[in-house]
């Protein structure tokens, strides 16, 4: 069983900043607040699921559910950098990766109700937010993050090829036997998921070298090869290169987790799961 993990630890910043981060924006003028409103309600669910799942190495109570889910997007060794850490005082955490401008001392990160000597981590009630948001140091965006969701997601195509219903009704009614296919479920939660762990990731340094821009964290791969989609983040994996830092293999690795069909045991080893057994589907020839 692997310990807490980058992954869980972003995936409890996201599931408690997002109703501070998101939720009071107000700038949702289009004509779906619903299927926004629920997709941010699901995207959250999805990150809660992702976090059990992670500190206990299970998912149905299933260590190889879990590792089907795990191990074709991130590696055993994917852990925790420890930056969130008790203060001194014993009384409240702090974030080392945010410091406030003007003095560089650490922010603290209150977490309501709850006692850090007794192990509870922020988070453990209530929400908090930690995002200082300065693209640079000339444009100071005032600590907000801003999301916006494209035309064709919030409004699909009847034509789309792709299984876009909510992920709690892909669960309930079962997958489409067109789409089993991880890569081919494609809710209106799955991106607002990938674009709330860009926002949860937070920033990088300025760069001197760049005019102090600073860069997401959690970004979308290498500039000359964009990582999409479960398939890319697999092909990484397969050549050793770490996902850690990429908001669609997180993302993918939440929607494995929570995507438990009928709350069976659904094993995406491969990808893609029979519909029948929810076993992997194509079985990947031994490589000897
Ligand atoms: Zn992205």
């Amino acid at each position: 069983m692997l310990s807490i993990s980058k992954t869980a630890y972003l995936f409890c910043i996201l599931f408690t900043t997002v109703y501070s981060v998101v939720l009071p924006s107000g700038c949702n003028q289009g004509n779906e607040p619903q299927d926004i409103d629920n997709a941010i309600q699901d995207a959250v669910e999805l990150a809660r699921a992702a976090l059990a799942a992670l500190t206990s190495g299970k998912v149905n109570g299933n260590e190889n559910v879990f590792k089907g889910a795990y191990n074709p997007l991130f590696a055993p060794e994917d852990r925790l950098e420890d930056h969130v850490v008790l203060h001194r005082s014993n009384r409240y955490w702090v974030d080392k990766d945010y410091a406030s401008k003007p003095n560089a001392k650490p922010m603290p990160i209150p977490i309501g109700v709850g006692d850090p000597a007794k192990g509870l981590k922020p988070g453990a009630f209530g929400s908090y937010a930690t995002l200082g948001y300065k693209f640079n140091d000339e444009y100071d965006t005032e600590g907000h993050g801003h999301i916006y969701i494209a035309e064709n997601r919030r409004r699909p195509p009847t034509n789309t090829f792709r299984d876009v219903r909510r992920y709690p009704d892909i669960v309930r009614d079962g997958l489409d036997p067109r789409f089993t296919a991880l890569e081919n479920i494609k809710p209106l939660a799955q991106t607002m998921l990938h674009e709330l762990i860009h926002v949860a990731g937070g920033l990088t340094d300025p760069d001197p070298n760049r005019k102090n821009k600073r860069d997401f964290k959690i970004n979308d791969g290498p500039s000359n090869d964009k990582t999409y989609g479960w398939m890319k983040c697999n092909k990484r994996r397969k050549t050793r290169k770490p996902n850690i830092h990429i908001a669609d293999c997180i993302t993918f690795l939440a929607q494995a987790i929570y995507l438990q069909i009928g709350g069976k045991d659904t094993y995406w080893t491969t990808g893609e799961v029979d519909i029948n057994t929810l076993r992997p589907k194509h079985i990947p020839r031994q490589t000897s």
